[in-house]
């Protein structure tokens, strides 16, 4: 299986968090790169450095303004009087007849749809390296591969179209599963992360060709809260072709691997060419985040079972925060995909 991954984005380093009123250190560290690399490497897979994916593969999923917003915000930042080291938004667009502005704070509350992706000096650079990552697996199984892994940070699905959340900047997922569309007429996508992949699904929700399926933590009582439910199915041409599966806070390996094999079926009905996974690691027992409790062993079983449905397929990391065991969560999910693949 190729790995992929970019020194550079370990550039990002966010700072600012805001937890049920207090500030806290953001838990989208640079170190979650290293334990997860150490987990690749366990295996003995073969790590490249991706090349520059053109700007074209950004913009399948995301508008220019976001991109370039992106790009130039935190030098924008710094003109600001007693500006801070990060570009946090703190007014946000709620009328609906609200307009697109020019000031760059205004800018930031519409492009920003909470306070937990903060923008620092080296943000640009590791999110536009992720998604190079995100687009070079695409490739490899275009071109051929069975399967190629991309390890990504930040992570992307929390974010739509142009509005990046939740330690998410560019939509990674969505961007490999856009660009998996140049060698297959229909793309499902198999968000595994504890949170909804909400981003995700906001900007595939009107289309027919790439289907959303999300498992995650019921968002009555967890991140991101307005989405995520099973009433969400599609609208217009996407109608029927989103599906979720929210699981109640503290779920198991049992109850989650039973859905993640409806999940699955679902998909199957579907016909897709190709695969791609939101492979967030955060359901694990041990996260800090403490959503799911599913076991390393329950991670070995995903990845069997999702080789075993044959599908070219990229796997994009997603969430999984600082533990030791992120490591071994990523080497028993990779291990048991491989191994399903025998
Ligand atoms: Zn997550």
């Amino acid at each position: 299986m190729k790995c992929f991954y970019a020194p550079e984005t370990e550039a990002h380093d966010p700072k600012f968090r805001l937890t049920h009123g207090q500030i806290a250190r953001n838990a989208e560290q640079a170190e979650r790169a290293r334990l997860l690399l150490a987990g690749v490497e366990a295996l003995g897979l073969p790590v490249s450095d991706p090349p520059e994916a053109p700007r074209s593969a950004l913009e399948a999923v995301h508008s220019p303004r976001f991109i370039d917003f992106l790009e130039t915000c935190w030098d924008e930042w710094q003109a600001l009087p007693d500006a801070g080291p990060e570009v946090i938004p703190n007014v946000f667009p709620r009328d609906a007849a609200a307009s697109y502005p020019e000031h760059l704070v205004a800018r930031a509350g519409w492009h920003m749809g909470d306070t937990a992706a903060p923008v620092g000096k080296g943000s640009w650079l590791a999110t536009r390296r992720a998604a190079d990552c995100a687009v070079a697996a695409a490739d490899a199984v275009l071109a051929g591969e069975r399967a190629a892994y991309a390890l990504c940070r930040p992570p992307g699905h929390h974010t739509s179209a142009e509005i990046a959340a939740g330690h998410c900047l560019m939509n990674v997922s969505a961007i490999a599963a856009a660009r998996l569309r140049r060698g297959h007429q229909k793309v499902a996508t198999l968000d595994i992360d504890v949170h909804h992949g909400n981003g995700t699904q906001a900007i595939f929700y009107d289309r027919a060709d790439v289907m959303t399926v999300s498992i995650h933590a019921d968002p009555r009582e967890y991140y991101p809260f307005f989405v995520g439910h099973a009433a969400e199915t599609g609208t217009g041409d996407g109608e029927g072709f989103n599906r979720n599966f929210p699981l109640p806070r503290g779920t198991g390996d049992g109850p989650w691997l039973d859905t993640l094999r409806d999940a699955l079926r679902h998909i199957n009905g579907f016909g897709p060419g190709a695969l791609m996974v939101s492979l967030g690691l955060d359901a694990h027992e041990n996260d800090p985040l403490k959503g799911m409790a599913v076991t390393f062993d329950g991670f070995r079983q995903a990845g069997e079972m999702i080789a075993a449905a044959g599908y070219p397929t990229v796997l994009v990391q997603e969430g999984g925060y600082l533990s030791t065991d992120l490591t071994t969560s990523l080497e028993s999910f990779l291990g048991g995909f491989l191994g399903g693949d025998a």
